[in-house]
């Protein structure tokens, strides 16, 4: 944890809008991840914290990766590419897996030569894969309940699991290879059960796929969602992870790889975000600040992600339910309409924290307005 008076002197330091990633935060969310949940190795999704020196803590935590794009891949690749070219290509295998079930032609055509891991939900993306990426081992995501994800991801991929071996069976015909099954049980997922559902189903496509013949399946990728203690509200992983941990060795036998898709759980509390006052108005009775970040930046997490941050002061006295805006001239940039605020003045600092997932990652310039600046803390 970084200490407010840290946070300020960080502030003045290097300016605002600043967004400070705190590394032995990274490190302490990495730890517990294994700790708590040893069978399972975890391939941070870069997407939540796409951050060069991020994945580098986590790389030599012993992390692998899930990526989405070439370059997200780059930003691992990065990582590895001094090694001789026969360490990389084991190193590829074991720690990255391109998740993203849709992939451009252009993409696959390049990927190729790693001889990756990709994921993929459709007949019609294993004609591509077939035609573009021959080289590739294939994980084949279903749809899996979402109840009770603060972010849900279910409408958008995964195969039904009535259709599963159908598509497993189909890509071996064509000669491809399907190494397992993955699924996302939705971001920020409270709700455990979700976990077992999916655990579930998943050893049934397993038994009914070998009932049919392929018997070629080893791994199981348990995808992300796991929750950050974003409030008291969220129970503690390690609750998750008892359940997860009960759940896998009932069904899968020791052979059977686990990997994890976590993104948000290493990020979020590791992410501080300081900006500072550039104007203040009194509107429709209520304190009104103008802060130096928004949902444009920073704060973009509270349109993509469904997540609410507090604004926080370092000044100390009564507080009044304040709004607070960012300092774009779209009325959409309003980053709360009733904090409990101090009286502000303009060039005060004020500060989120939690806020290091699917926060700076999906930053704009709109308005022309520049991403806030990163600084990295106990790296
Ligand atoms: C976004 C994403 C993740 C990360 O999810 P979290 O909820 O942040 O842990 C993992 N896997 C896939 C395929 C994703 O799209």
């Amino acid at each position: 944890m970084i200490t407010k008076a840290r946070l300020k002197s960080l502030a003045e330091k290097h300016g605002t809008p600043l967004f400070i990633v705190d590394h032995d935060e990274l490190r302490k969310n990495f730890r517990a991840f294994r700790k708590y949940l040893p069978r399972v190795q975890p391939y941070f999704a870069v997407k939540a914290g796409a951050d060069a020196a991020i994945v580098r803590t986590l790389f030599n935590e012993g992390a692998s990766f899930d990526v989405a794009s070439m370059p997200e891949f780059a930003l691992v690749y990065e990582n590895i590419k001094h090694l001789k070219k026969k360490e990389r290509q084991a190193w590829i295998w074991d720690r990255i897996i391109y998740a993203n079930p849709i992939k451009p032609v252009e993409t696959l055509r390049e990927l190729d030569q790693y001889k990756p891991l990709v994921t993929f939900d459709n007949l019609e993306e294993i004609e591509k894969i077939k035609q573009h990426a021959p080289h590739a081992g294939l994980c084949l995501r279903i749809k899996v309940a979402n109840t009770g994800a603060m972010v849900e991801l279910s409408s958008k991929f995964g195969a039904m699991p009535g259709e599963a071996v159908d598509l497993i069976l189909e890509a071996d015909r064509r000669g491809l290879t399907v190494e397992g099954i993955s699924f996302h049980v939705g971001s920020q997922t409270t709700n455990f059960e979700n976990y077992v559902q999916a655990l579930n189903l998943t050893a049934n496509i397993f038994a009914e796929a070998k009932d049919r013949g392929y018997t070629k399946m080893n791994l199981v990728d348990i995808g992300g969602g796991f929750p950050a203690p974003y409030d008291s509200s969220v129970r503690p992983f390690r609750e998750l992870a008892r359940i997860i941990n009960s759940e896998i060795k009932r069904l899968f036998p020791k052979h059977i790889e686990i990997l994890a898709e976590p993104g948000r759980f290493f990020v979020a509390t590791a992410g501080y975000a300081v900006s500072k006052i550039i104007g203040k108005a009194v509107r429709d009775g209520k304190a009104s600040y103008y802060i130096n970040d928004g949902v444009y930046h920073t704060y973009s997490g509270q349109l993509f992600d469904h997540c609410k941050y507090t604004i926080k002061s370092f000044k100390r006295g009564k507080t009044s339910l304040s709004a607070v805006f960012g300092p774009t001239c779209d009325a959409l940039d309003v980053i709360s309409m009733a904090d409990p605020l101090p009286n502000l003045e303009r060039d005060d600092f004020v500060y989120s924290d939690n806020i290091g997932a699917y926060s700076r990652a999906s930053t704009t310039h709109f308005n022309g307005f520049e991403p806030a600046t990163v600084v990295h803390v106990n790296e």
